[in-house]
């Protein structure tokens, strides 16, 4: 955050801009502004960057738009607003794909008033805050497979490695942008980290689904939201059918070991036992079970159920 020249030089056509959204009309020592570094096209904690266009469209759309003091957009909590934006590029760095670094930085201002007093002591002090903005991005392209990122197409993580390579999201597309925000943050835990600010997408699904919980009185969701809760329901939907599919099967399994290992054993009752167990217990109550049958009967011990499950790509063959 830097600290505008002393506030003293607010020069004549910034103030025109301030007042353009200035329901009084403000003077020079009334106004109180400064310069934020909003995001970048770098890599964030959650694996995703804006490209480059994405920035553009952001400074475009962050101009005039508030800064909270956090999320809750409450109007209580806004505490500046932004009047104007550019995109930099910062000569001789780098982001972490090897491309130029880009940056999109807001000046903002706020009324000096008693309310923004501390806050602007704050700013002054050089009080870090960490930024987070709000927006939509539409397409959110996967590095690994190039499809539509968290889709049930896609299936990879951003974050997660795939065979040595870091899967990211591309944000691109931008068709809203809300507010950006300041967020607190341990002095300590900011001071060795230069990327200080943290990218918050509107349309992520634990924001949607936090958003419900601390809903107080009626919400809406947008269309965009309402796809992307959709589309998370039936990949929950997919990934249920698919856990059922794979305990039932490893039920069937423990029941043919059962009646190898312990004939006493009613079918009834291994099922039961099935029925009751968590997964990673099915695991291990098969493995020993196989352990056991297969030090009474070797070789003869061939599940047709295990047989089924393994899939072989006919072109290893070609040799
Ligand atoms: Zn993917």
């Amino acid at each position: 955050m830097n600290k505008s020249d002393k506030n003293s030089a607010v020069r004549a056509e910034e103030l025109e801009k301030i007042n353009l959204y200035s329901r009084k009309k403000l003077s020079e020592q009334e106004v109180y502004t400064f310069s934020i570094n909003l995001c970048d096209n770098d890599i964030d904690r959650d694996g995703e960057c804006f490209s480059d266009e994405a920035l553009e469209t952001l400074a475009e759309l962050f101009v005039g738009k508030t800064a909270v003091l956090d999320h809750m957009a409450k109007s209580s909590n806004q505490v500046a607003r932004t009047y104007e934006t550019q995109v930099l590029e910062i000569k001789g760095k780098t982001n972490s794909l090897g491309k130029p670094y880009k940056v999109l930085r807001a000046k903002a201002y706020m009324p000096r008033n008693e309310k923004n007093k501390a806050f602007i002591e704050e700013i002054e002090a050089g009080i870090k805050k960490e930024v987070s903005v709000s927006c939509s991005a539409r397409k959110r392209t996967c590095s690994i497979c190039g499809k539509q990122s968290r889709s049930l197409e896609c299936g990879h993580l951003p974050g997660r490695e795939y065979g040595g390579k870091k899967c990211y999201a591309v944000l691109d597309e931008i068709s809203d942008a809300y507010e950006w925000s300041f967020v607190a943050v341990p002095a300590q835990k900011n001071a060795a980290v230069t990327k200080n600010y943290k990218k918050f997408k509107g349309e992520k699904m634990q924001d949607i689904i936090k958003s419900f919980a601390e809903a107080e009185a009626d919400i809406s969701i947008s269309g965009e939201q309402a796809k992307e809760l959709y589309d998370y329901i039936k990949s929950l939907e997919q990934k249920r059918e698919e856990a059922a599919a794979y305990r039932e099967e490893l039920c069937e399994e423990i029941k043919k070991l059962a009646a190898v290992v312990l004939p006493s054993l009613a079918d009834s009752s291994a099922m039961a036992i099935g029925k009751m167990a968590s997964t990673a217990q099915l695991l291990e109550i098969k493995k020993a079970l196989k352990e056991k049958a297969e030090e009474l009967m070797p070789f003869t011990v061939q599940l047709s159920s295990e047989k089924s499950s393994r899939i072989f790509n006919g072109r290893d063959y070609n040799i």
